[in-house]
């Protein structure tokens, strides 16, 4: 009996993933994101994660986005994410967890602002650059800044998917798909877990 309990479990945690990633990369595909020299997806699997510091691009006091500047890596406990977090929070960006389609604060928010880590407050996405994909979770078709996201293949669930991660704190943002609009034709499926709101900024610029 637990057995057979058991089994439905891993099939139900199998659908959630899969619905996840409605269009899935196959793995013949799975280097499209990291042989696209200065595609805007975001830094590659290679960016070392052990290193102390990291090169991204943050807000002026204007609003802008600055230059690539290097700044400390964020690296905090287990425990200390534990209490800066909520227990959702953690559960999506520091376990690599999905929140449920249409049940996210952010897949139907509109207006105009920008969406930073809710990790580290790193700057990770503007409004100007959300869709509605008809997903449930919030959609962009570019980050502010292809610095401050890194992207990991993902080969959980039996499937492969490139996952993004915040550059400076490292926390689960969700996964990156080809299937967007134009003008990159990239999908970033969110959790709204992993974000935070900044309403009523312009659109960052460089
Ligand atoms: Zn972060």
């Amino acid at each position: 009996m637990a057995e057979r309990k058991r089994f439905w479990l891993i099939l139900a945690a199998v659908a959630a993933a899969a619905a996840t990633g409605t269009f899935l990369v196959s793995s013949a595909r799975s280097g499209w994101i990291e042989s696209a020299a200065g595609h805007p997806a975001g830094r590659s699997a290679e960016d070392n994660m052990t290193a102390a510091t990291v090169t991204v691009r943050l807000i002026n006091a204007d609003g802008r986005l600055t230059e690539p500047v290097q700044v400390p890596r964020v690296v905090k406990s287990d425990d200390e994410w534990r209490r800066q977090l909520t227990p959702e929070q953690y559960r999506i960006t520091r376990g690599k967890g999905t929140e449920r389609a249409f049940c996210g604060r952010f897949h139907d928010h509109k207006g105009p602002g920008r969406y930073d880590c809710v990790g580290c407050a790193l700057p990770l996405f503007d409004a100007g650059a959300k869709f509605d994909s008809g997903t449930g979770w919030p959609s962009f078709f570019r980050p502010v800044a292809a610095e401050n996201i890194r992207t990991e293949t993902d080969h959980s669930w039996g499937m492969v998917r490139v996952e993004i991660q915040c550059a400076r704190c490292g926390a689960h943002l969700g996964h990156v798909f080809d299937d967007g609009p134009a003008p990159t034709g990239l999908r970033y499926c969110l959790n709204s877990e992993s974000l935070i709101f900044v309403p009523g900024s312009r659109q960052p610029q460089p």
